[in-house]
This record gives structure tokens, C-alpha cells and sequence, in this order.
């Protein structure tokens, strides 16, 4: 079973209130059994909603409101899923504050990337669960 970003999945979870659809994700995945889930939107969020990034460890929105909790309640929903589901795999969305797989913004809302993980690909990591991104599948960077 394979755990999938919901709005790479075309669902409007995003924090603009759009979604990212994403074809090459949704041809990677067919023939394949996998459940559509975020994080956000399971922690409480609403969309649309304003941007996170983390920042010193913590999870910020941008009018620098604290909301890692929300993010770690999604997380752990996520692994709840996971663990019930019995998934082995992820497919989310790069970039994201809890679904970054490479890179996430620096903190600054300046739209610097640096090298790192969302909230929830650490937790789903930490358990054992693959995560690969749809940069992963667009770029073949299949590890
Ligand atoms: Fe997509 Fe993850 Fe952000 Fe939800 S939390 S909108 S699934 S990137």
C-alpha cells in the first residue's frame, strides 16, 4: 500500500486553496493500491490557510503564528494510517513543511530552498516507511 499527498491526487488541500495535480504521480501509481491523505487538513487546517515553513524546529505560518502542533497531530495521523493500512511506501509532495521529501523552504518566506523533510516524512522515515517525491518520479531519481 502506498500513502499518496492528497493534492498531488487533485485535491484542493493546498494552502492557496488549489490542489497540484500531478499526472506523472497519478501514472506511477495506477495498477497500484494507495490512499490519498494531508496532513494538514487531518491536524485541524483549513483550506485555503497561510503558508507554513519551518523555522528553528518549529512550524510557523506566515503571520508567525506557532502551529506545529496541528502538524505533528497530522504526522502521527499519518502513521496511524499507515500502521493500519499497512503501508510501505509514500509519494509526496516535495517542498512542503510536512510532505517534503529533499528540500523544504528555509524559514524566511523568502522562497529559499534548503535541503531537508517535512514533519511528516520524518515521522513516516523514522517508522521505516520509503518516501519518494513526485520530483523523484518526474526526474526517475527512483531510489
Ligand atoms: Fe499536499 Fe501535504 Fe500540503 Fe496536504 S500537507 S496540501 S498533502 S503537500
Amino acid at each position: 500500500m502506498i500513502l499518496v499527498s492528497a493534492c498531488l491526487l487533485g485535491e484542493n488541500c493546498k494552502y492557496d486553496g488549489g490542489s497540484n495535480d500531478n499526472l506523472y504521480v497519478k501514472l506511477y501509481l495506477k495498477d497500484k493500491e494507495y490512499i490519498a491523505f494531508c496532513p494538514e487538513i487531518a491536524g485541524g487546517l483549513e483550506a485555503p490557510r497561510l503558508p507554513c515553513e519551518i523555522c528553528g524546529g518549529r512550524v510557523l505560518n506566515s503571520a508567525g503564528e506557532d502551529l506545529t502542533e496541528e502538524f505533528t497531530d497530522g504526522a502521527e495521523q499519518a502513521w496511524d494510517l499507515c500502521e493500519e493500512a499497512e503501508v510501505e511506501q509514500a509519494v509526496l509532495k516535495e517542498g512542503s513543511p510536512s510532505c517534503g521529501v529533499n528540500w523544504i523552504y528555509d524559514g524566511t518566506f523568502d522562497h529559499v530552498r534548503i535541503p531537508g523533510q517535512g514533519i511528516m516524512t520524518r515521522l513516516l522515515r523514522s517508522k521505516g516507511v520509503r518516501c519518494i517525491s513526485e520530483e523523484d518520479i518526474m526526474n526517475g531519481r527512483l531510489k
